[in-house]
């Protein structure tokens, strides 16, 4: 504790001569103040790790100045001691109100005050240190939801967290009987370029793949990795025919990419669901129908887009 920085707010010229000197052989830093207005200034401008506040001051009351202190977001955390000649307890429960965090009478006795100066840097400490891991806490748990939540090729969101994506979107589509599409992808015969291109280039090639998808929907649609070469796209308030569109354009691009890693061209089978549909009541219908009409797309010979009916 020793080597903190006190500033003592006292209009007492002997009794802040006599206080300072006190501290400052205790191994404090101080700094004076002999009224409220240079009392906030130097809090503001100096770092300060506790201020011992004189109840009485000529421009204004002690517990103005606590107060100014404990609303100021930069300030707050600085542990203020009130010391004061009046002893009424409506001045002790006057300056707590004002967020005063302990309180002295004067004349005080100054090993009192050193153990009071103590305590309170020991509770600002633990505070400070508790802050920290809290944000450290945050910093991880939001990282950990990343990772929990997008798949690690194609920083794309991962089926569990489209699913939730998807039942939040369809909820609104039931609430304000609005449209809504999802678009399976898959990626024709997948195995072919792994086995003559490996592993690794057809990693490249799914993520081309994913930056293609997400160039052909708009920033409020969602796209994710459904499973190994499959990907799914939901579209909100978009009905069958908009949702063909984007469809169309993603089959397109692929089909028109030339994928700078090999020499074969990609193709993809493409399945659409929209509601309004009488037989899709659910997301997971919604999904569902999706990916059966990308499995008739399969069917009636790839390389094509099929509509739910
Ligand atoms: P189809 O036209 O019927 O879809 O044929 P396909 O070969 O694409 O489908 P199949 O389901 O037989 O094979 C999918 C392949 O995708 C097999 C699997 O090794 C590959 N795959 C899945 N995930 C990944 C991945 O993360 N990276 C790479 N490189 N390949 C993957
Ligand atoms: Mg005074
Ligand atoms: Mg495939
Ligand atoms: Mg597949």
């Amino acid at each position: 504790m020793k080597g903190n920085r006190i500033l003592l707010v006292e209009d007492d010229k002997l009794q802040a001569k006599i206080t300072r000197e006190y501290l400052e052989s205790a191994g404090y830093e101080v700094i004076l103040a002999d009224n409220g207005k240079t009392a906030i200034k130097s809090v503001k401008t100096g770092s300060v790790d506790l201020v011992i506040l004189d109840l009485i001051l000529p421009d204004m009351n002690g517990n103005e100045v606590c107060r100014w202190l404990k609303l100021n977001e930069d300030t707050r955390g600085i542990p203020i001691i009130m010391l004061t000649a009046k002893g009424s307890t409506m001045d002790k429960v006057q300056g707590l109100h004002a967020g005063a965090d302990d309180y002295l009478l004067k004349p005080y006795n100054e090993t009192e005050l050193n153990a009071r100066i103590y305590a309170s840097l020991r509770t600002k400490a633990l505070q400070d240190e508790l802050r920290e891991k809290n944000r450290q806490l945050e910093e991880v748990l939001s990282k950990v939801e990343v990772l929990a939540s997008t798949d690690p090729l194609t920083g794309l969101y991962n089926r569990r967290h489209f699913e939730k994506i998807m039942e939040i979107e369809f909820a609104k589509t039931i609430r304000y009987n609005s449209p809504i599409s999802c678009i399976m992808v898959d990626v024709d015969h997948f195995k072919k370029i792994n086995d003559t291109y490996g592993h690794r280039t057809g990693d490249i090639v799914l993520k081309e793949v994913t930056r293609i998808i997400q160039d052909c929907i708009r920033k409020v649609d969602t796209a994710a990795r459904w499973g190994g070469e499959e990907f799914v796209a939901l579209l909100p308030r978009t009905g069958k025919e908009q949702a063909f569109y984007a469809a169309s354009r993603i089959w397109e691009s692929i089909a028109g990419y030339p994928f700078p890693t090999i020499e074969t061209q990609i193709t993809v089978s493409i399945g659409i669901a929209s509601v309004p549909d009488p037989s899709i009541d659910s997301a997971e219908k919604l999904i569902d129908a999706s990916d059966i009409a990308m499995y008739r797309a399969k069917t009636l010979g790839r390389n094509r887009i099929e509509t739910a009916s």
